[in-house]
């Protein structure tokens, strides 16, 4: 009786044994990736995907959702975006309502590939302190990286989640954001004091979107805007005499128009307040591969000269 007391026990112990082993199995294959493969990173947008790209480098596999010059807030999710998705170590988006305002396309993604939000699907911006929408204020404002300082949150949030399941490559991924970061703060510190030389009343950025509310925050400049999110109507009567209003009120010199929105109400304002559009600024999108703009470091410095040139112009109007 005794001997088959121990004989069940001991069974118990090697069935609970075995599972245990198969378990974390499981465990560390879900959360760490085969030494052998590359950390497969997925995008939604392009201004993330070359923050990823100056952590991992080439030894990450990056795809990237919504292509260059094209609109974030919504977008339709093509069979690759889903297969790549589905594919994934890692998914990065922006959050604040950016990809998951509007008609929602990146919450039916995460779904639809089968990944979990804070178990695959990352949003960048958790450690940023958020703004809201003026006319909505229940609505958080997604723009949070035209502020460097919140762009530096972000690569540091990737980097974090990016050595996590890849600890092979941690030192390699650390030694990368460190640069990177040191690169974005030097560019950060000199914008925070280059507008002081323009007098306050000319200090007004006049987009078509309403994206630049971190950005006038950290650079003390004022924002107007014709709408203020992408996802509402765009160039209505009201929303055209509202911004034309702030114009006349300041003595603002030019007005800015952005890569990835249709120019169309921009000339509208143009033509009815007697400014001219000073340049093509990048909010939403990266420039396509090898133009100006077309990193996340190379789309802030050029905004920033852009708009520093047009906002201190003395004879455009
Ligand atoms: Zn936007």
């Amino acid at each position: 009786m005794k001997k088959n007391l121990v004989a069940i026990v001991a069974v118990v112990l090697m069935i609970s044994g075995v599972y245990w082993f198969l378990n974390q199995r499981h465990h560390q294959a879900t959360s760490q990736i085969n030494t052998a493969q590359k950390l497969r990173v997925v995008t939604t947008n392009s201004i993330l995907e070359d923050m990823a790209h100056n952590v991992g480098q080439d030894r990450i596999e990056l795809y990237s959702i919504v292509k260059r010059g094209t609109d974030p807030h919504e977008y339709e999710p093509k069979p690759a975006d889903v297969s790549a998705a589905a594919d994934a170590d890692i998914i990065f988006h922006n959050g604040l309502n950016l990809e998951t305002g509007g008609n929602g396309w990146f919450t039916k993604l995460v779904a639809t590939s089968h990944k979990e939000f804070d178990v695959d699907a990352f949003a960048v911006s958790d450690k940023v302190l958020p703004q809201h929408l003026t006319t909505n204020v229940n609505e958080v404002d997604p723009h949070a990286w035209l502020d460097l300082a919140n762009g530096i949150k972000y690569v540091q949030r990737m980097t974090q989640i990016m050595q996590e399941k890849d600890h092979k490559n941690a030192d390699f991924y650390q030694k990368n954001a460190a640069a990177y970061i040191a690169k974005l703060a030097r560019l950060h510190k000199s914008a925070q004091s280059k507008f002081a030389d323009i007098p306050e009343r000319q200090r007004l950025l006049v987009t078509s979107e309403g994206a630049f509310k971190y950005f006038a925050q950290a650079y003390q400049l004022k924002a107007a805007y014709i709408w203020e999110i992408n996802t509402e109507a765009q160039g209505t009567p009201e929303q055209m005499q509202q911004v034309l209003a702030k114009i006349s009120q300041s003595e603002v010199k030019s007005l800015f128009v952005e890569s990835s929105v249709s120019p169309k109400s921009m000339e509208k304002v143009a033509k009815e307040s007697g400014l001219s559009i000073y340049a093509k600024i990048f909010t939403d999108s990266l420039a396509s591969k090898g133009k100006t703009g077309d990193t996340y470091y190379s789309m802030m410095k050029w905004n920033l000269d852009q708009i520093h040139a047009g906002l201190a112009a003395v004879n455009s109007r």
